[in-house]
């Protein structure tokens, strides 16, 4: 499934937009040039990191990515349901070259209709008022390690710093989907998952405080 092929994500779009809205009419076009933050006036913004694979046209080594960044930027017509996405998927550079270029990823089918999916649930909470906790995003299962920013095309335009590139809005649940999952990822490029301290942890440590006291031998009786 290759990033150029846009006919493919143009499709994908169609069918899950008809799904939902049947009436709208919106296009998805590919815009390398949209940068993040830099929205024209009246457009909105939304951002998201998927898993991708990667082709050195050097050396034909290959990498996978659990932190590639696709950025879009969005614009619905006033008073009409028809509006259009324009989308950059930003690229990464071999490790191993010292003059690699910047290679575009390729995605799964999967991951395509995941990354086309969250898209579209963000232009119906935005545009439609849908309520987003009924409709949770599906994200890539969380990896860590770190991130080769060096060589990734969003952490040279400051952009895809930890934290940097956050979701405009968060649902209260995000279910993790497990996908793309490498048989051979010789350069992982991988960067810790943003979040908040888990709340498992948290009541770890309650039951804990609880069970110190209940059986501290001051309590014990006789
Ligand atoms: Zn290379
Ligand atoms: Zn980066």
């Amino acid at each position: 499934m290759s990033y150029l092929d846009i006919s493919t994500w143009e499709q994908t779009f169609q069918e899950l937009m008809e799904q939902e809205k049947p009436w709208a009419k919106w296009s998805l076009k590919l815009d390398g040039t949209i940068l993040p933050g830099h929205t024209a006036p009246g457009w909105k913004q939304y951002q998201q990191t998927a898993f991708g694979r990667f082709w050195c046209s050097l050396c034909h080594r290959s990498w996978s990515s659990a932190q590639v960044k696709i950025l879009c930027h969005m614009y619905r017509e006033p008073g009409k349901s028809q509006g259009q996405v324009l989308m950059r998927v930003f690229a990464q550079r071999c490790q191993k070259c010292s003059w690699s270029q910047f290679e575009k990823p390729e995605f799964s089918t999967e991951s395509i209709k995941r990354i086309l999916q969250n898209l579209i649930q963000y232009i119906l909470w935005r545009y439609y008022g849908h309520d987003f906790r009924k409709m949770p995003m599906i994200r890539e299962v969380p990896l860590n390690g770190p991130h080769d920013t060096n060589n990734c095309e969003a952490c040279t335009l400051g952009s895809c710093t930890k934290g940097s590139l956050k979701q405009t809005a968060k649902p209260s649940t995000f279910p993790t989907k497990i996908c793309c999952s490498s048989p051979q990822m010789d350069n992982v490029l991988f960067e810790e998952p943003v979040g908040n301290p888990d709340p498992f942890f948290w009541f770890i440590i309650i039951c804990l405080v609880v069970f110190a006291l209940i059986f501290s031998p001051n309590s014990i009786k006789p």
